[in-house]
């Protein structure tokens, strides 16, 4: 394998090329873009970005799926931005559709009736995607070999240089989530998500670790707090995603319906199972990773962290952020506190 040593600025980095991928000292780690053909121009400025900021210097593969075929011209503005190996996939077909636990009616009527009440609240692909993302992008053929995914979106900004390999970072200090914004979800997407949550939690007591991170989702009245980890950035360790646990509650979720019936996002989907199977210590935020989705950013304000960075003023959402407080203020819970929680 040829690899040359460069040195940017005094610092020794890796340059992996192509022909490195599968024998160099990367992880088995990839960038995943669900994605769809008319987002190429958006899809192409967040390769662009990361591969400045970060994957230039490492040559981790991007891996872009879609329901759809990918056109030549997809393919090909993608490999213009970046020499890493980059890899295309269609979903299987039994991943992208109607649950077998709806009823087509009975969706139909809850788009309707959602249709106003918040945004995607009458799309039906929207709900295809967030259940797709919740229970079934890990499984792709495609990220079969993957110990690590940082999903990725099209639309997004990298504001900071990353002098490091998160992947790894995430291994050595044994981190199972990494995010980077930690918003409040619309009540009226998530109206009974807590609800089967607990019942889930009541009826798999053996799937419960000695502690966990519930307290964030879940206030000391046991009401859902609402506050979840934006998964359009999101760094995970697949191995909990592919984990009995994990299966067994998105199954619970996937018959209760509230994919189709509400809206429930991939985001608080994720954030839940985290925070009730992960502990704190295995959750990281990547402050110094300043993104900005349309919508909100995050942005660092420590100087050794913002010197790397170029944010917009307005993308400093998580200092102020009522979720990231929550974050830093509660602490891991026994389980049989989280138990009793469930039971409230
Ligand atoms: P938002 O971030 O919640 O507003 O939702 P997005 O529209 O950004 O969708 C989330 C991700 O899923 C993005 O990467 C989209 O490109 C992708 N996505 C959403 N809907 C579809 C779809 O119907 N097909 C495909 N292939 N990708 C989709
Ligand atoms: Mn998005």
């Amino acid at each position: 394998a040829h690899t040359d040593d460069i040195s940017i600025t005094g610092q020794k980095y890796t340059n992996t090329t192509l022909a490195d991928h599968g024998n160099s000292n990367l992880l088995r780690a990839a960038m995943v873009a669900l994605v769809r053909n008319k987002e190429l121009q958006g899809m192409r400025a967040t390769v662009r970005q990361l591969e400045d900021r970060f994957n230039r210097n490492y040559g981790y593969p991007y891996i872009f799926l879609n329901d759809e075929e990918f056109t030549e011209e997809f393919k090909e503005g993608i490999q213009s931005v970046t020499n890493a190996p980059v890899y295309f996939g269609k979903l299987p077909e039994e991943h992208w559709g109607l649950s077998q636990y709806v009823t087509e009616d009975k969706v139909k009527e809850a788009l309707e009736y959602n249709r106003n009440r918040y945004l995607y609240g009458g799309s039906y692909s929207y709900r295809l995607m967030c259940r797709y993302q919740s229970g079934f992008v890990y499984k792709h053929p495609l990220l079969k070999d993957l110990d690590y995914y940082w999903r990725i979106e099209p639309d997004v900004n990298y504001y900071c240089d990353i002098p490091y390999d998160p992947f790894k970072y995430m291994r050595d200090n044994e981190l199972i989530y990494g995010f980077t914004i930690t918003p409040l979800e619309n009540g009226k997407t998530v109206e009974t998500l807590w609800e089967h949550t607990r019942k889930w939690m009541i009826e798999n007591p053996d799937f419960l670790q000695e502690k966990s991170f519930i307290h964030w989702v879940v206030n000391e009245k046991a009401v859902y707090t609402r506050c979840h980890f934006w998964s359009n950035f999101e760094i995970v360790d697949l191995s909990f995603y592919r984990s009995e646990a994990y299966e067994s509650y998105f199954q619970y979720l996937d018959r209760a319906g509230g994919f189709f019936y509400e809206r429930w996002g991939d985001a608080p989907v994720h954030s839940m199972a985290a925070a009730i199977l992960l502990r704190k210590e295995q959750i990281h935020w990547f402050e110094d990773i300043g993104y900005r989705h349309p919508g909100i950013g995050s942005c660092p304000n420590k100087p050794d962290m913002a010197a790397r960075c170029v944010c917009p003023p307005n993308a400093n959402y998580m200092y102020r952020s009522h979720c990231n407080r929550r974050y830093g203020e509660v602490n891991n819970i026994l389980k049989h506190q989280a138990l009793e929680l469930a039971h409230m």
